[in-house]
């Protein structure tokens, strides 16, 4: 078997350290923030190049603070994709403005900068582009749009630690940018987590309230604030986690290379690479017309794989009343037919790559997959 990730793999290697800073929070009772949140907090702010970091508990919990710490509300619209996971959208519900969508660039599947100023209306407050599968979104002609219009621009950078747009970390561009720590993002927790980053102090004090029911003082509430405190135990594993990050994201580039080797010459279309970017490859998706049947075949040899995402957001029945079609973002609809997301983690072997692509070729070349 070939599983999609392998977070078993991951923990024997750093087995020992986790189990000791676990034990740390257990003797130091720090369940909730303390000093490993706060150290892991300043750490992952160095690791973006940002200034600020504050952790929440999960990534949706970030990207709905987020929102709220730049007075996005009712009556406010939020610009982003339809071709992304749920939570982006949710958040931006949650904070009580209108989220409001724009086709993906099909080569990339993020964003399309060309289509966003179409959309910009008089209540637009910001754009959150999602950077997909690890690739960041192409943020200078974001920002120059944000700037043109006065327009906010917070990453969705869930799937993207470490990501890079020419020599630009992931969170380092927008005004703000929020991450999730779940066990199968690239750093993931052991259990939920997330974070905002930011340079603006500002923001910083307004997020820091916001996470602890709007107080900076016990009892003396501010804000409206929420329970979104991150956990010690996840500062504390985090931590650990982020001193092997580098190295686990050379080594999914290692594997991507491998497969692009492996599907050279065969037509098929594999993630997007530039010198510009640095892909982090949360997930290597390959686009297949007959995916179905190639699925099949996976299964039968025993190769798990995933689809991300199968159903744009505006097609999701949870969010009809956003008014939209089939056919209004015809982009994203024909990826989420196409995707094909391929076994990769850090610890996956050339030789399980190799397996990979060729069963996917082999249906491939069967007539079953997209030839470009
Ligand atoms: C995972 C994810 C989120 C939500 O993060 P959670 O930690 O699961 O709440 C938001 N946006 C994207 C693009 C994600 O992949």
């Amino acid at each position: 078997m070939i599983p999609f990730v392998d977070l078993k793999a991951q923990y024997s290697g750093i087995r020992e350290e986790v189990n000791a800073a676990i034990q740390g929070i257990l003797d130091s009772c720090q369940f909730t923030l303390g000093s490993e949140v706060a150290a892991f907090e300043d750490e992952f702010a160095a690791y973006c190049n940002v200034q600020n970091a504050v952790g929440v508990n999960s990534g949706t919990s970030a990207l709905h603070l987020a929102l709220l710490a730049a007075d996005i509300g009712p009556g406010d619209e939020v610009i982003t994709t339809p071709f992304t996971f749920v939570a982006t959208v949710a958040s931006i519900y949650y904070s009580g403005a209108t989220p409001v969508l724009v086709d993906i660039d099909p080569r990339t599947f993020n964003i399309d900068p060309e289509k966003i100023e179409a959309a910009i209306t008089e209540k637009t407050k910001a754009i959150m582009p999602v950077h997909l599968h690890g690739l960041m979104s192409d943020m200078d002609p974001i920002l120059a749009i944000a700037r043109k219009h006065s327009l906010l621009v917070i990453e969705d950078a869930a799937q993207a630690h470490g990501a890079e747009y020419k020599n630009h970390r992931a969170g380092q561009m927008g005004d703000m940018a929020c991450f999730s720590f779940y066990p199968g993002k690239n750093l993931g927790a052991y259990g939920e987590a997330g974070m905002v980053v930011t340079d603006n102090p500002e923001y910083l004090r307004k997020l820091r309230m916001l996470r602890d029911w709007g107080a900076e003082v016990k009892y003396e509430h501010v804000l409206k604030g929420y329970n979104y405190r991150m956990e010690g135990i996840q500062g504390a594993v985090l931590r650990v986690k982020l001193k092997y990050i580098e190295e686990w994201t050379e080594s999914r580039r290692a594997a991507a290379s491998h497969y692009d080797r492996f599907f050279a010459g065969s037509g098929l279309v594999t993630p997007y690479s530039s010198p510009d970017y640095r892909h982090v490859y949360h997930v290597y998706a390959i686009r297949v017309s007959n995916r179905e049947l190639c699925q099949k075949s996976l299964q039968e040899q025993n190769i798990q794989n995933g689809i991300h995402y199968p159903i744009p957001v505006h097609l999701l029945p949870a969010y009809s009343d956003l008014g939209y079609k089939s056919g209004d973002f015809p982009h994203a609809e024909l990826a989420a037919n196409e995707v094909l997301s391929l076994p990769m983690f850090p610890e996956i072997t050339r030789e399980q790559c190799q397996t990979v692509a060729q069963a996917v070729k082999d249906s491939a070349l069967a007539g079953i997959a997209k030839v470009s």
